[in-house]
């Protein structure tokens, strides 16, 4: 069998036709865990092998730096190297370096370090509050009308246009917008939107440059196209021209970006945009056993107001596993220990700690976690790897391996830590000559703070695992390359750090739902499952802004391979009055008999849905798998008409023929009965 069949191999039909049709614009439109990274994976190197597209002339692109890092990683291990596999915004600021001379007449401009306090400034001379929350509502506003094309000028009747939750009077917040613009131009310095902005304006004004471009690029690839926004379509039309070789995978369910301005409306109308285009739905779920499958359908099923399109029943394809967790605690703390001795156990087991993840809404939920799984002895890595080159340690880290590398003895010259750090000043001892180069590195990190047993917990142990991923890096890079010395180490971590490239650092993943989005886990934890965290406060009562909430909980359910547990705390912190409650989402998904059940008929301790809509809810999910039921008839019988375990084939057929007869009555298509 030659390279291209054997890419082939363990993939379904649907998959492999999305593989293999020819170049030219295809959609793979599918549920989480459906196998769509790894279709476009393949497909890249199948193109590749069949010597249809050079490696090089591939841009592949998708939403965090980890996934393009484990997507490179894959695309290496299908033999498909060289092919360039980035976020919007690393492929941008590689694209703007090599155009910046001929499309500006100035010095590069740096990205600008201290964002907010250039949004203070701006605040301050628009007579806006400058308090830290204005300026980050004020900050995060300025990204949405940046990813949405909005113009300052226009901001004020596009915010009423589209009922947007305005931090202040319209007319002053686009006034710290233009003035945030102003000061940044004059600074000479560029944010993260403003990579994609002046990509985008080369390319439509300078022929020379698109021309250069797209002579480079002639394959265009996108992962998780339901979170693009207006100003990444609008980069993406001008990486393409006229052109239409653009394989697109998304699922309109898990668009978690629109606060940002991120919507699945490219997605949903590719095959209008591109009536030639090969689509592709996937239905079958290989990621996670069947349990979870059936609760991912429930949380899924239960949305409201989903756009035609997204309406993908996930089949579960692997062997069954343990049932879903669910916990219920009297606080924080208590949740945290319960997660980590679950943890622990897990990893008594035998589950590696880093195919664990604990997911949460906010950032400032992690800490808790990372006390109790410090207290025992759990390695975690908070971020799971986002931005590691940026991590202070990990700058200093490379500052310090560059002197030792250009210094002929190889002894460490003192290098000035930067002055928001309270790390130790790297020693001058000399390290001995010619030792292994992780040896070598292990002497230089050693007072940064690598020590022999890894420290307690907290900081100090986080910025532990970056210094020992550094030296297993280095390990690595002697299998490959053995005669390698401090300066090709060095080397090698300046090409990661361009290519945001970061090592797998050990341990249990913290993450936040937004940044676990296309990745996956043997076990997932979902903590702070209350009202006010999932969903947010800030969601209100706008039934849009609850919708995205429960798609992250989607999102959350669907990273798990086999171990699930969803947990809540009632109060804050031990002791505490136990005023919270708990998520609305997990109503129907607890099971009946489990200790932690809602109540059925609203007694509402924990604010649950009233009598009256529980009772609503309850006629409308399927008997059998809980899903929502569509349709008079199906809410009469109580069944859904495809519930993977409804084997009651008669009635099936009966629910049928009545909503394709009904279907053909109202003359509308029959998922509308
Ligand atoms: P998400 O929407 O979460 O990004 P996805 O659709 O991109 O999910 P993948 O990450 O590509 O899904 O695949 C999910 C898991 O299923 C991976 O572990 C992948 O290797 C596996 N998988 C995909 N297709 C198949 C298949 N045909 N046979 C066996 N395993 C598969
Ligand atoms: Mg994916």
């Amino acid at each position: 069998m030659d390279a291209a069949n054997e890419l082939l191999e363990g993939l379904d039909p649907e998959q492999r036709a999305a593989v293999v049709a020819p170049r030219g614009p295809v959609c793979v439109l599918a549920g989480a865990g459906t196998g769509k990274t790894r279709t476009i994976t393949r497909r890249i190197a199948h193109l590749v092998h069949r010597g249809h597209v050079a490696p090089g002339q591939v841009l592949a692109v998708t939403f965090t730096a980890r996934a393009a890092g484990e997507m490179r990683t894959r695309l290496r291990a299908l033999g498909a190297h060289g092919v360039q596999a980035k976020t919007f915004h690393a492929a941008a600021l590689r694209q703007l370096r090599y155009f910046w001379p001929r499309v500006v007449d100035d010095e590069p401009w740096q990205l600008v370090e201290h964002k907010l306090r250039l949004v203070g400034q701006a605040a301050h001379r628009a007579g806006a509050p400058t308090e830290r929350e204005s300026l980050r509502d004020f900050a995060s506003e300025i990204e949405w009308s940046k990813a949405s094309l909005v113009t300052p000028e226009d901001y004020p009747a596009v915010a009423a246009r589209v009922h947007r939750d305005t931090p202040g009077p319209a007319e002053q917040v686009a006034l710290v917008y233009a003035t945030y613009e102003q000061l940044k131009m004059r600074a000479r310095v560029l944010d993260f939107d403003d990579l994609l902005l002046h990509t985008a304006a080369a390319l439509e004004e300078h022929a020379d440059v698109a021309g250069e471009f797209r002579d480079r690029y002639r394959c265009f690839v996108v992962d998780e196209y339901q979170d693009v926004t207006p100003l990444q379509q609008r980069v993406l039309d001008a990486w393409l021209g006229n052109r239409d070789d653009l394989t697109v995978v998304g699922d309109a369910n898990q668009t978690i970006y629109s606060f940002a301005g991120a919507t699945p409306r490219w997605l949903l109308d590719f095959g209008r945009r591109f009536p030639e285009a090969t689509t592709v739905r996937l239905e079958r779920d290989y990621r996670s056993t069947p349990q979870v499958v059936s609760l991912a359908n429930r949380v899924i099923g239960a949305a409201r107001g989903r756009p035609a399109g997204s309406r993908l029943r996930l089949v579960g394809q692997r062997p069954p596993g343990p049932e879903p967790e669910f916990a219920e605690h009297d606080d924080e703390p208590a949740e945290a220990a319960a997660v980590a001795l679950r943890i622990r156990k897990l990893i008594d087991e035998g589950v590696p700690a880093s195919e664990v993840a604990v997911l949460f809404r906010v950032n400032a939920q992690s800490e808790v976690y990372e006390q109790a799984l410090a207290e025992l002895d759990i390695p975690y890595q908070v971020r799971g790897g986002e931005r590691f080159f940026a991590r202070p340690e990990v700058r200093q880290a490379m500052q310090a391996l560059r002197v030792a590398a250009s210094s002929s003895v190889p002894s460490l010259a003192p290098v000035s830590a930067p002055s928001d750090e309270d790390a130790p000043a790297p020693s001058s001892e000399p390290s001995p000559v010619g030792e292994t180069l992780d040896a070598q590195v292990r002497a230089v990190l050693v007072p940064l703070g690598l020590t022999e047993q890894p420290p307690a917990g907290g900081a100090t142990r986080e910025r532990w695992e970056s210094l020992r991923a550094l030296v297993e890096l280095a390990e690595e890079l002697v299998t490959v390359v053995p005669d390698a010395d401090l300066a090709r180490f060095a080397q090698e971590l300046d090409v990661r750090a361009e290519a945001q490239h970061p090592p797998t650092v050990e341990g249990v993943t913290l993450a936040s739902l937004h940044a676990a989005k296309g990745l996956e886990w043997d076990a997932v934890f979902l903590v702070g499952l209350v009202e006010g965290t999932l969903p947010i406060q800030h969601a209100g009562d706008d039934e849009e802004a609850v919708e995205e909430e429960r798609r992250l909980l989607y999102v959350g359910v669907t990273r798990a391979r086999e171990h699930l547990s969803l947990s809540w705390a009632l109060s804050r912190s031990p002791g505490g009055r136990r005023h919270r409650r708990r998520s609305r989402f997990l109503y129907g998904l607890v099971p009946e008999n489990h200790p932690a059940a809602l109540p059925v008929r609203g007694r509402g301790r924990d604010g649950a849905p009233s009598r009256n809509s529980l009772r609503d809810e309850t006629r409308r999910r399927c008997r059998t798998c809980g899903g929502a039921l569509v349709g008079t008839m199906a809410v009469k019988l109580g069944r859904c008409a495809d519930c993977p375990s409804n084997v009651d084939e008669e009635l099936l057929a009966r629910l049928r023929a009545w909503r394709t007869d009904r279907a053909k009555q109202l003359k509308v298509p029959a998922y509308v009965v």
